[in-house]
């Protein structure tokens, strides 16, 4: 309605919006009492030192502005971490910005090199939000198809998506929706084709503690030839289970950290100040056990969760990374596209997923859907338990 009343003065930033699939299956799953796997939020338990940190921060008088490039312990511990986990040798004061979440950061690049008809690559599926913003700046999106069931893609096929106007290519690994983790081989072919066409990469690596089955996260900006030109993005909102506290960050080349802060200054001057100390001293206080536990409780999750679709005559895509598994339903219910399918399974059997077209760009075929398993086991357990009536 407000849209109808105001329609005549959007901008085209707000026009370029896409109103996800998500709000329409969070309405339609509450109006059932059912179980929503669809939405992406975490709703596991904040690690108990996490939620410590905070008090103590708040409680410690760290509640005014921080630098616009965040603070200082927090820019060294991530830039320990950093080197630590993924071997990458970021200096905190020149090549590292705390942002209000991987999302800040993914906007202030954005708004950092984006003109109207840039080109920018970006694998598919993909992360809708991704996509919003690179619309918002009137970027024109070349996809490339990742394949199921291992979401492989060619490279001649991305070869073929760069082209002279191309600016950036959008790597997300482990991805979100897909769980796909890029190889070493990946990477190399990819860092060797922006070198070539002498493109940016920017690389979003929130779920990067998330990986299975000795599928191994690589940050891209290691591979020799993606040091210079690429731009890492991370965060805790997944990490610490911690979504509504907007701590994340990029790593990145200096010059472009000095063109992005004022930036971020004039978006947001900074994130929360004392969420970002806890997030500092809960890095320096929780150990590599901390990120191991993490990883087994989400696999078996995952375990638990692939081996119930099964069940219910669906068919689930390994999922190497994430806390999402794409599912295909295709084979037991070829009478319906992935819209009518998640309507169908929220009706008789009480649990909602994301359908493909958040997904793809071209949704008609694609008969997938996401759940996220990132939730309590008794949750899981009565998801399992109501899909036993789908039929
Ligand atoms: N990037 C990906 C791939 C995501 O799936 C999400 C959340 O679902 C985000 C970024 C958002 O991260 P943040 O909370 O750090 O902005």
């Amino acid at each position: 309605m407000a849209a109808d009343r105001f329609s005549n003065l959007l901008s085209t930033q707000a026009l370029a919006i896409d109103p996800p699939r998500l709000r329409e299956i969070t309405l339609k799953v509450a109006a059932v009492n059912g179980i929503n796997l669809g939405q992406g939020v975490c709703l596991l338990p904040v690690p108990e030192a996490v939620k410590r940190a905070a008090h103590r921060a708040i409680d410690a008088g760290i509640n005014r502005y921080t630098n616009p490039r965040g603070l200082p312990e927090l820019r060294k511990a991530i830039a320990e971490k950093l080197l630590r986990h993924n071997g990458l040798t970021v200096d905190p004061e020149s090549e590292l910005l705390i942002t209000c979440g991987s999302t800040g950061a993914f906007e202030a690049l954005c708004a950092a090199i984006l003109n109207p008809g840039d080109e920018v690559v970006c694998f598919a599926p993909f992360y809708p939000y991704h996509r919003n913003t690179l619309r918002r700046f009137g970027a024109k999106i070349s996809y490339v198809e990742l394949q199921p069931p291992d979401w492989s893609f060619s490279m001649p096929a991305l070869e073929t998506a760069i082209s002279p106007h191309t600016k950036l290519l959008l790597i997300n690994t482990p991805a979100n929706p897909t769980g796909k983790v890029f190889t070493a081989e990946e990477l190399n072919c990819i860092g060797e084709l922006a070198a070539r066409h002498d493109v940016l990469v920017v690389t979003d690596e929130i779920y990067e503690y998330m990986t299975y089955d000795g599928a191994r996260h690589i940050s891209p900006a290691t591979i020799p030839s993606l040091r210079d030109r690429t731009i890492t993005i991370g965060g805790y909102s997944k990490t610490f289970a911690i979504t509504g506290w907007r701590i994340g960050y990029m790593a990145l080349p200096a010059e472009l950290s000095t063109v992005i802060t004022p930036i971020l200054d004039s978006i947001y001057i900074c994130p929360p100040a004392p969420l970002q100390r806890a997030v500092a001293d809960a890095l320096s206080e929780l150990g590599g056990e901390f990120y191991c536990r993490l990883a087994g409780e989400y696999r078996a999750k995952r375990d638990y969760f692939a081996a119930a679709l099964r069940e219910a005559g669906l068919k689930p895509f390994p999922t190497q990374g994430t806390y999402y598994m794409m599912a295909d339903f295709s084979e037991r219910f070829p009478q319906y596209n992935a819209d009518e399918f998640v309507d169908h399974m929220i009706k008789t059997a009480r649990v909602g997923a994301v359908p493909a077209a958040d997904f793809v760009p071209e949704s008609a075929g694609a008969t997938w859907m996401r759940f996220c398993f990132a939730v309590p086991d008794e949750m899981l357990e009565r998801a399992a338990e109501n899909l036993k009536a789908l039929r």
